[in-house]
């Protein structure tokens, strides 16, 4: 890469620190959508526009060429759990594109080789078997192979984990007495396939039993996860909590804010740790914290996305559940405080909205930017309901892993409008882009924009009708702007503006030219997070 570095020295007043030009800039700000060059002074932007920027700041800035490529706001994943999914990703070997086991497993052989013997290699999910030409999960064999005697934990969404002979014996686990609500499979010839099975909880549970890193060791992975965010393009996360991240694991996260080391602006709910325990957690968060931060890399919003036990992955909520949720949800609303509900399907949406409905009366939920994750089956309706109460909804390309488990029992048209994102569009409902990386869906932006475009699974299978894939700026649009509403920050992310944040990545594949089948590979070739190139391709 060719930067021209003209001038190290302070900047003058008006003057940029750095101008990137000879690019297809796509702001998205409607007062000028398309220019040739970004001015940068300090964290912020101070112009856009063509290349008199170079002539009118050159002299004193940095100067970036892009090289005629595609620029574009920094992108916002709306639910990541990118905490989570950082204190862990050092150790980890990730499936993310792999299309062979052995694929998989040459990246299981390369953190082999990188990390201690001693030391745990985790699979910490985002994969699944329709990913490999094989159709399956890798084997024992496989897995023994790549990393012969390691201790090892490979998870495949909250349905199953593989344990290794040497991860069996460092967990304690014996296969004659399962955990409760585990079962270690059996082949043919019944003895332990290596792969242990369960439901969601007792699959996070097995998570849990593993081996946390240290203080400096979580801060470094911390770090390494969101450059490699960077690397992809993304600016910033709104990160829901959820399973296996207890209050104490936000520490390293504060840590590296408190170091200035943060590339990634994190956005966070926190989660109740612990069953029958909520209300008296949120209140003690609520007076403690005073309400919501607007640090511009760190902010707490509120509490999500397991507000109540009674609330989270159950089928049919009862009344006192409903009423659990409701105080707790009062709780926020009075101390200003936003709320985002994990909830999978509509099918028992009416236990959650009946709450919602109740919550409406007294507050304005559409002031507090209150939202509700993934419903992935969600029809049309479903949206109207939640947009009228003034819900926003955020949603995640878990179709593109998972259809047939979502879409199991619904009709032809049902499964075409699900999710139904243009009619939400269409009908002025708030809507926010994301993954759910790093357990049930890879953290790769691109791919979750593909399939806003195409609506089509890892294996090719196209799910979703015609009239519910969005054009590619309308899904950049969500993937920025649309996202950074829910995190407060519609005015300082998402656009090129001058004022906002020097958030952008330069792409290396223009997103709006190459077919749509390519859109999945683009990669970031530059990216800047308030003003500082936090990624570069080599
Ligand atoms: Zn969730």
């Amino acid at each position: 890469m060719r930067l021209a570095l003209v001038c190290a020295g302070a900047s003058l007043a008006q003057g940029a620190d750095v101008v990137i030009f000879n690019a297809r800039v796509t702001t998205l700000d409607p007062a000028r959508p398309a220019a040739e060059a970004v001015a940068i002074a300090g964290e912020r932007i101070l112009a856009v526009g063509g290349e008199e920027l170079v002539r009118a700041h050159g002299a004193g800035a940095r100067l970036i060429d892009a090289g005629g490529r595609r620029v574009v706001p920094g992108l916002v994943d709306s639910h990541i759990h990118a905490i989570r999914g950082g204190l862990s990703f050092a150790s980890e070997a990730r499936f993310e594109g792999a299309r062979t086991i052995e694929e998989a497993m040459a990246r299981v052989r390369a953190a082999a080789a990188r990390t201690p013997p001693d030391a745990w290699i985790l699979v910490g999910g985002g994969w699944t078997p329709e990913q490999f030409a094989e159709g399956r999960r890798p084997n024992a064999a496989e897995f023994e192979a790549a990393a012969p005697g390691r201790r090892l934990y490979a998870q495949l969404f909250y349905r199953a984990a593989y344990v290794s002979p040497a991860g069996l014996a460092a967990l304690g686990l014996d296969a004659q007495a399962p955990p409760p609500g585990l079962a270690f499979e059996r082949g043919e010839t019944g003895a332990p396939s290596g792969w242990i099975v369960g439901g969601v909880d007792a699959v996070a549970g097995l998570w849990d039993r593993l081996p946390r890193p240290g203080a400096e060791a979580a801060r470094a992975s911390l770090r390494a996860f969101f450059s490699e965010l960077n690397a992809h393009g993304v600016t910033a996360v709104i990160d829901p909590g959820g399973h296996n991240l207890a209050p104490q694991d936000y520490a390293p996260l504060h840590a590296l804010r408190a170091a200035g080391e943060m590339s990634v602006r994190v956005a966070y709910f926190m989660s109740a740790p612990e069953a029958g325990r909520e209300a008296a957690f949120f209140t003690r968060l609520a007076q403690e914290r005073g309400g919501r931060s607007d640090d511009p890399w760190l902010r707490w919003l509120g509490f999500g996305e397991r507000v109540t036990f009674g609330m989270y992955n159950v089928e049919a909520p009862t009344a006192q559940d409903v009423a659990d949720f409701e105080r707790v949800a009062r709780l926020a609303a009075r101390h200003d405080l936003a709320v985002t509900v994990h909830w999978n399907s509509q099918r028992n949406l009416g236990a959650l909205l009946g709450a919602m409905e109740s919550l409406a009366r007294d507050h304005d939920l559409a002031r507090l930017r209150w939202s509700v994750a993934h419903l992935h089956d969600a029809s049309p309706s479903a949206i109207a309901r939640l947009h009228g109460l003034g819900l926003g909804w955020l949603s995640q390309n878990a179709l593109h892993f998972a259809a047939p488990a979502f879409l199991r029992g619904l009709s032809a048209a049902q499964r075409a409008a699900a999710p139904p994102l243009a009619s939400a569009l269409a009908m002025g409902a708030r809507v926010g882009a994301g993954t759910d990386a790093t357990r049930v869906m890879t953290y790769h932006p691109f791919v979750a924009l593909q399939w806003m475009l195409d609506g089509r699974t890892v294996e090719g299978a196209a799910t979703r009708a015609a009239e519910e894939l969005l054009p590619r700026e309308q899904a950049l649009r969500l993937w920025t702007q649309g996202s950074a509403w829910f995190a407060f920050a519609e005015r300082e992310w998402g656009a090129l503006a001058p004022g906002r944040f020097a958030d952008l990545a330069i792409l290396s594949e223009d997103y709006f030219e190459v077919p749509v089948a390519r859109v999945g590979a683009i990669r970031a070739w530059l990216t800047m997070a308030g003003g500082r190139v936090v990624h570069a391709s080599p």
